[in-house]
């Protein structure tokens, strides 16, 4: 037997594994090419999204800053949701790598005022790691407001930043120009388009809005985010609340609409829906996130987990959620894969296909 002079690291053997096609360990890692493209290459995208046999698992964070974080109280991120803090940008590039360190990866969604400061390098770090990085909005817009006051706080306090435009002028051009911010700093362009906010009924009859994203060049949007039980009663929420939580997975599968843009819900429950709205504690929060991305991989269906690191920086310190997430994925072996955002979209057309 041949003794390695020194022992493989965890890292260095999960990447063997990989490169010998010996293991998928949250196969889409499997698909990602050496070079600086992120996600999943487009081959190894279709084969996943058409493998009834494989669930199909997405870790999204979203890049902005969030109220009562780090403290209660905060609330002056709901003019400046671009500004992020040190400790964010920090946690942003820990998770990166811890979810690299278990074969995984994370799909990002960022708010393009954050492009305004000085250094960006902790973004460009993210990138080069093989993680994308999706549009959010410039401001945090608020896609279904009706004026344009109602897009966003900021806009309220300086409406005349948007004077004379419609609600459609203002979500139309703080997407255009998070998107062109992402070309001009970053040098990518979007992967793919999530609402601030989620929203019970997505972009369901908002023919416009869904055009809108179309017409700028979005074939999926990640906006539906199903009603679910949250309440805490006592120390720890009861088994209904868990329970409700993983009824909402069925409803939080991708789907096309009319006009063929392609949603990709996210997964009950969000961090800042425990933490900040309900006071959960993070042993709850990681017992409701095993139990839909469990329920995901008995139905080989799709779970797209939706956390913030200006919330988890105060909540999981230590990464602890997305890296349980990638060791069951691991576990489930080649019944589940860790794949973009992208990967699940896809799965969506395919089925929708005649
Ligand atoms: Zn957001």
């Amino acid at each position: 037997m041949i003794q390695h002079p020194f022992p493989l690291s965890r890292r260095k053997f999960l990447a063997g594994s990989l490169a010998t096609g010996a293991a998928i360990v949250c196969g889409g890692l499997a698909g990602r090419t050496a070079s600086a493209s992120r996600g999943i290459s487009p081959n190894r995208r279709r084969e996943l999204a058409a493998d009834d046999g494989k669930a199909l698992v997405t870790i999204t964070l979203d890049l902005e800053m969030s109220r009562h974080y780090p403290r209660r109280g905060m609330m002056e991120w709901d003019y400046q949701k671009g500004n992020l803090d040190a400790d964010t940008k920090a946690y942003s590039v820990k998770a990166a790598e811890k979810a690299a360190a278990k074969g995984g990866f994370i799909h990002y969604f960022c708010v393009g005022r954050v492009l305004e400061q000085k250094d960006v390098g902790w973004l460009t770090t993210i990138i080069k790691g093989g993680h994308p990085v999706g549009n959010h909005t410039y401001d945090h817009v608020y896609v279904l407001a009706s004026t344009p006051e109602q897009t966003q706080f900021r806009f309220q306090r300086s409406p005349w930043l948007v004077e004379g435009k419609t609600a459609a002028d203002v979500i139309d051009e703080n997407i255009r120009i998070t998107t062109l911010s992402m070309k001009q700093r970053l040098e990518i362009d979007p992967d793919g388009f999530r609402t601030p906010g989620g929203f019970q009924t997505a972009l369901n009859g908002r023919a416009d809005i869904q055009q809108m994203l179309l017409d700028q060049g979005f074939s999926w949007v990640s906006c539906k985010y199903p009603k679910h039980n949250a309440k805490k009663e006592g120390r720890e929420p009861l088994p209904e609340v868990y329970q409700d939580i993983v009824s909402a997975q069925a409803e939080a599968q991708p789907y096309v609409y009319p006009t063929g843009l392609i949603e990709v819900p996210m997964s009950p429950i969000s961090d800042v829906n425990a933490f900040r709205s309900n006071f959960w504690k993070l042993e709850h929060f990681k017992k409701a996130i095993r139990m839909g991305v469990e329920w995901a991989i008995e139905n080989r269906a799709c779970y797209d987990f939706l956390a913030h690191p200006s919330c988890l920086v105060v909540e999981d310190p230590e990464v602890e959620t997305i890296q349980m997430i990638c060791d069951i994925v691991r576990d489930a072996g080649d019944k589940a894969a860790i794949v973009d955002c992208d990967t699940i979209a896809e799965r969506a057309r395919l089925r929708h296909q005649p």
